[in-house]
């Protein structure tokens, strides 16, 4: 097979550090599922699937049905699956088939996955969404207390996986006002279900800045993404974790995704002349370029022109110019020893230097989650110790 125009590393060992202190955090009741939805937060779902089982990991949290079948074909026999988001009436006897767990956020749901349920002759594997106050998706009272009886109603075809919601902004401390109230609504629910004797196997709410910052979201499992890949959910969560652990300052979670290329062409390019499309950039004296075969196209974000950094020969080199659908150029004139092929980090570690996710986002009022998310799927990803 031909090369991409470049790739991506990701890192056991720091996968391995995060998902460790995650289960501090949780300590070791509740079951952690890890969110791999929009492609593992762009770090790729088969390699990301296959690194989280080695550490013990078998519980994957997608947003939609497509999602679910890119876990089911790369996940192990006994790893479970739960879509969280959008499944069609049309996916849904593919769901209960495979054993595919998924969230009823509407009552009426429950006659058309009953049918499909008779039909196969399998229960279908479900989780109750109520609303608490994000007003997205979840299950008003009323409609909460009718699924009750009707799931009481009709065991031998439903398996009652969970009760869950979602909360609205943890994230960031200004919000707090809206999470008390969700928290007390979501027990009235359990409350319910406990008068009813209707107990399902996981009561669950938390994200990845409940699961860090909030015990009492913990119940019986944490869906987990972002904090997974090595990221805090928000300054918020970081100075939290910092006031609880007494320091001034720690890094225990790890960044697992490195992204890379190779320089493709290197030029001289005399002063006063322009570098790339339009008038963007002018040597301001005789320079020596590279020129690296990723853009726009490729994920890398447009409003990184003229201001962005790649890492070579372990320093940084500034962005001459514009991001180009498939090319930037680079200014190298103060970096010996470049060659056509020489290593270029785009993201990630190299020497003593480091180019972050938040170097990216800084620049672009992009979010980590939307910058990485967009990586195409078509890069190549490597699993790295
Ligand atoms: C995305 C998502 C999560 C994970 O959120 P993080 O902040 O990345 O941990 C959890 N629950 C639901 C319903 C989600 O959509």
């Amino acid at each position: 097979m031909v090369r991409h125009s470049s790739y991506i590393e990701l890192s056991q060992s720091s996968l391995k550090k995060n998902i460790n202190f995650i289960r501090k955090k949780i300590g070791s009741h509740p079951k952690i599922s890890a969110v791999v939805k929009a492609n593992a937060y762009g770090h790729g779902i088969p390699q990301i699937v296959q690194m989280l089982e080695k550490c013990g990991v078998d519980y994957f949290a997608v947003a939609s049905a497509s999602e679910a079948e890119e876990v089911f074909q790369n996940c192990s026999e006994k790893s479970r699956i739960m879509i969280m988001g959008i499944l069609y009436d049309t996916d849904i006897e593919w769901a209960i088939e495979n054993g595919i767990e998924f969230y009823v956020f509407d009552y009426n749901r429950f006659q058309i996955v009953k049918e499909k349920s008779k039909k196969i002759g399998k229960p279908a594997i479900v989780h109750i969404e109520v609303e608490t106050g994000t007003n997205r998706t979840g299950m008003n009272w009323r409609d909460f207390k009718k699924a009750i009886t009707f799931l009481k109603k009709n065991k031998e075809l439903f398996t009652f996986q969970g009760v869950c919601t979602h909360l609205g902004g943890i994230e960031n401390i200004n919000n707090q006002f809206r999470i008390k109230p969700q928290i007390q609504k979501f027990n009235e629910a359990i409350k319910e279900l406990r008068k009813k004797k209707f107990m399902p196997t996981y009561r669950h709410m938390a994200c990845s800045a409940a699961a860090l910052a909030y015990p009492e979201t913990h119940y019986d499992l944490v869906r987990t993404g972002v904090v997974i890949y090595g990221f805090w959910p928000s300054p918020d969560t970081y100075h939290l974790h910092l006031q609880d652990s007494g320091k001034l300052k720690d890094s225990p979670l790890k960044r697992i995704i490195s992204w890379k290329t190779n320089v493709m062409d290197i030029k001289d390019v005399k002063e006063g002349e322009f570098i790339g499309y339009g008038t963007a950039y002018q040597a301001y004296r005789n320079l020596r370029i590279a020129v690296i075969p990723v853009g726009y196209s490729n994920g890398y974000p447009r409003g990184l022109s003229g201001k962005g950094y790649v890492l070579l020969k372990g320093k940084k080199a500034p962005i001459t110019g514009l991001i180009n659908m498939n090319l930037f150029m680079i200014d190298i004139t103060h970096i010996k020893d470049v060659q056509i092929g020489s290593e270029v980090v785009l993201l990630g570690k190299q020497g003593n230097n480091v180019i972050s996710v938040s170097s990216f986002t800084n620049f672009t009022n992009l979010l980590n989650n939307e910058m990485l998310s967009r990586l195409p799927a078509a890069i190549p990803r490597k699993i790295v110790s």
